[in-house]
């Protein structure tokens, strides 16, 4: 059943004090997909925006198993009890294509972590949404902000596309990965060492040591074929075990390192204007295409001409403009 809304400024006001209720609640409006609510999450988001932008903005990714929530705990505890900062944890998960089952998985996740008033944490759904992979958790993050949460971290599972969404809303991406695992191993794409700040190696403790300061020397080798990236930043390869702690103050000095590398070179607000204007500009298209589909002339015309296409009795250019011609945004057509 649906839970009844506040008004606007009972949401910016409850966001602006900190409380993680009204927080929770105005996520749950910026996450629907109901037309009704539509309206209200624009005016909730246009009211926050000028007490948006003050945080650190944060993407851990890696394989299921490599101790993303383990990690996340302990840093998460760094951060909170030795920094004496807020945070926010956000967990993108993109769900099983096959299955269609969450992936990060129903266990309670950083256990540690969620029982602390400073913290808070909350998946961001994906499927389903307007955004693609997305979703709102762009959004979810302006709200997080405007709540005062001065760090906020954005969870994904290493699966390709995950990482460019999270690199588009972040100022800083570490790469966790599994000791002596090779990149074949690991699923890692070439391209997937271009899109980060840093990588850690966790599980760096007992027996695995030794393993991982191999794969660290491994590492060190294959970002060296890569120029530094924007600004000159080369991108360190650090050692961590999430069950020990060892490593992850260190970790966070580097994030704290990176971040003063960006705003004195100007790259930081920099990134977060191109990365706002990308945001809008998926909005759009995602937008359009699900117009698009839903569109009851299109649904209607999209089987015939997708089944020709598909034959090579027409071409896909051909198929293309004919259902485009058709096409009215935003016309509304009753069929
Ligand atoms: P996630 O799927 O990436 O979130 O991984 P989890 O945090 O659930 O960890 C997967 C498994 O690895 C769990 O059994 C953890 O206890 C274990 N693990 C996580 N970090 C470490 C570590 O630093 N050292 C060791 N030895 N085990 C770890």
């Amino acid at each position: 059943m649906r839970t009844r809304r506040l008004a606007v400024d009972q949401y910016v006001a409850g966001v602006l004090a900190g409380n993680r209720t009204t927080l929770a609640r105005a996520i749950t409006v910026i996450e629907s997909d109901l037309s009704s609510d539509t309206e209200l999450a624009a005016e909730i988001l246009d009211s926050l925006l000028p007490h948006t932008g003050k945080s650190r903005r944060i993407g851990v990714t890696g394989v299921p198993g490599v101790g993303k929530s383990t990690f996340l705990d302990k840093l998460g505890l760094h951060i909170l009890r030795d920094r004496g900062e807020k945070l926010a944890v956000l967990s993108i998960d993109p769900s099983s294509p096959v299955t269609g089952g969450s992936i990060l998985g129903d266990k309670t996740r950083m256990e540690k972590l969620s029982a602390e008033p400073n913290a808070f944490i909350r998946p961001s759904p994906s499927r389903g949404s307007l955004g693609g992979v997305a979703g709102r958790t762009r959004e979810t993050l302006l709200l997080c902000e405007a709540a005062g949460f001065n760090n906020v971290l954005i969870e994904t599972v290493g699966v390709g596309q995950s990482e460019i969404t999270v690199r588009s809303m972040t100022d800083f991406v570490l790469l966790l990965l599994l000791p002596g695992a090779g990149d074949e191993l690991q699923g890692i794409k070439r391209g997937i060492l271009e899109l980060v700040d840093a990588l850690a190696i966790n599980k760096a403790d007992g027996s695995q040591l030794e393993r991982a300061q191999l794969a660290r020397a491994d590492y060190e080798n294959a970002l060296h074929l890569f120029a530094p990236g924007a600004g000159g930043w080369t991108p360190p390869v650090l050692l961590c075990s999430a069950v020990t702690g060892r490593g992850i103050p260190e970790i966070w000095d580097c994030v704290l390192r990176h971040e003063k590398f960006q705003v004195e070179n100007g790259l930081r607000a920099e990134n977060r204007r191109e990365q706002a204007l990308a945001a809008m500009r998926r909005m759009i298209y995602s937008e359009l295409e699900s117009a698009f589909r839903h569109d009851p002339h299109i649904a209607a015309k999209l089987p015939q001409w997708e089944a020709q296409v598909r034959d090579g009795r027409v071409t896909s250019f051909a198929g293309a403009r004919a259902l485009l011609s058709e096409f009215r945004y935003p016309r509304p057509r009753k069929s």
